[in-house]
């Protein structure tokens, strides 16, 4: 069985890069590489959580990074600019 193909059957619901790292005893940077030629395959999506800073909840999610606007306002009233530390990325199985 391929790696992908590994990665692919580990994938359940939305999936963060760190459980799949976790699971195939690697780096997070090498696990997120697998899941974005997945996504390139057409057989993942890629979707944006944005953490809001105040309350620590998902306030937005976005399908592209490019959507994610300068500022947001999450339901809690906390209003920040999305930097790379609020936006995790998860991964769906098309
Ligand atoms: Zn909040």
């Amino acid at each position: 069985m391929s790696e992908l193909d590994r990665v692919l059957e580990l994938i359940s619901g939305e999936t963060e890069p760190e459980f799949i790292a976790e699971k195939l005893n690697t780096s997070v940077c090498h696990a997120t590489n697998l899941c974005l030629k997945l996504v390139e395959k057409g057989k993942l999506r890629l979707k944006f959580k944005v953490i809001c800073p105040g309350c620590r909840e998902v306030c937005a999610e976005f399908e592209n990074i490019i959507d994610i606007p300068d500022e947001v306002e999450c339901r809690c009233g906390y209003k920040f600019m999305p930097m790379r530390e609020n936006i995790k990325m998860v991964f769906v199985k098309v």
